[in-house]
């Protein structure tokens, strides 16, 4: 048997206020004054001074901002890379993702392809990536999907929903100031939240458990389980603690794998446009097959919340339309092999599939 040796992220500043030091991390960093920062931030941020004040740019540095209503998508990223390749006159020295998932992997995979030839759709798999990314700085405004110390980047091609990963795919360094969280509106705060508690569920629950992912996928259950259904944290303490939790819900997919809810979930997604909280709640709701305590809990949270799902989504789909989901879903054979075993091609059939797709 051979262990899987991966990277982590080599480099983290824990704390509130901590994005202050943003510049100074960076400053030895600048390879010349022609070689510019290249910032990607979420433009929920774009009249937010409070924020874009404290960064410092100097020489040919860029703020982009890009909105996150959708997944990333790999033509977006080839479209970004050409526009900096075009726009500066050395290759970058380093790219900085300000916001949730969505600008996160943004991020990563443009900093992948701006020293790997060809386009993001020919990457998406595992280590397919030759060349080390540039230098790449992930500032999360929104806690739960684990982005920040995964080694996938997510995103949506022409044929798949599927990420680039790989070892050059995690930051070189991560920022975590929980105070750029406090403006999260409060259904995408559960939402994403969520993410980060089936990715525990999912983790705890499969086959490819092992020591190292049980210990983080334990704490940051114990962690989502205080901030979702107890009432003694003050708001900055949940803050604090779900920043962690998605971190260490992150930890622990890394050396294991999700399951049954990210598989439908990317089906939903890549037909619909369902977006990665919300699609993965919708699906979770239905799983008491196969998560029967997690999805026990995770009706405890939503009521506790307030949280209505949307309901009908699959109501008028065609038969090609769910034969589209359903194969995006059953292509996610890792997932599968992690949530049911060796056999799962017994046990989820596409029949399975499709009455599930239905409830939803
Ligand atoms: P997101 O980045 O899509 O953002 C969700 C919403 O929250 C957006 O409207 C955004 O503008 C808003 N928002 C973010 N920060 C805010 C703040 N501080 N104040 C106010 N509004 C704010 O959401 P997400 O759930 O973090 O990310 C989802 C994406 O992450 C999906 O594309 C998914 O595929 C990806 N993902 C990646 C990994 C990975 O390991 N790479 C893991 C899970 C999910
Ligand atoms: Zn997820």
């Amino acid at each position: 048997m051979s262990y899987k040796n991966f990277p982590m992220v080599p480099r983290v500043i824990f704390g509130r206020g901590s994005f202050n030091q943003l510049n100074d991390i960076l400053a030895p960093k600048r390879l010349s004054i022609h070689a510019p920062f290249i910032y990607l931030i979420d433009d929920v941020f774009k009249n937010k001074s409070w924020l874009t004040s404290r960064i410092k740019l100097s020489y040919d540095d860029k703020i982009i901002y890009i909105s996150s209503k959708e997944e990333p998508k790999t033509s977006q990223v080839d479209a970004l890379v050409e526009d900096i390749i075009l726009e500066t006159k050395e290759r970058p020295s380093g790219i900085i993702g300000i916001g949730g998932g969505t600008l996160l992997d943004l991020a990563k995979a443009v900093a992948i392809m701006l020293t790997n030839k060809g386009e993001s759709k020919d990457y998406q798999g595992w280590d397919l990536v030759k060349n080390k990314a540039i230098y790449h700085v992930g500032i999360p405004t929104i806690s739960g999907t684990g982005s920040e110390v995964s080694r996938t980047t997510v995103l949506t091609g022409p044929e798949k929903k599927l990420g680039i990963n790989s070892d050059f795919t995690p930051f070189d360094q991560v920022i975590l100031d929980s105070e750029l969280t406090k403006d999260v509106p409060k259904q995408q705060w559960f939402y994403t939240g969520m993410d980060c508690y089936i990715h525990c569920i999912e983790s705890l629950n499969g086959t490819y458990l092992n020591t190292f992912s049980e210990t983080y996928g334990n704490m940051a259950l114990q962690l989502c389980k205080e901030i979702f259904l107890e009432d003694k944290l003050s708001k900055t303490e949940a803050q604090e603690k779900l920043m962690m939790a998605s971190w260490h819900g992150g930890m622990s997919i890394v050396y294991s794998q999700v399951g049954v809810a990210h598989a439908m979930s990317y089906g939903l997604s890549y037909l619909l446009g369902t977006k990665h909280g919300i699609g993965n709640c919708i699906v979770f709701n239905h799983l008491e097959a196969y998560y029967p305590e997690g999805v026990s809990l995770f009706k405890k949270m939503m009521h506790k919340h307030d949280i209505e799902l949307p309901k009908g989504l699959c109501a008028n789909l065609n038969d090609e339309q769910f034969d589209t989901m359903i194969n995006i879903a059953l292509s996610l054979e890792p997932l599968w092999e992690n949530a049911l075993g060796t056999h799962w091609q017994d046990i989820m059939t596409p029949e399975k599939l499709k009455a599930l797709y239905r409830k939803m």
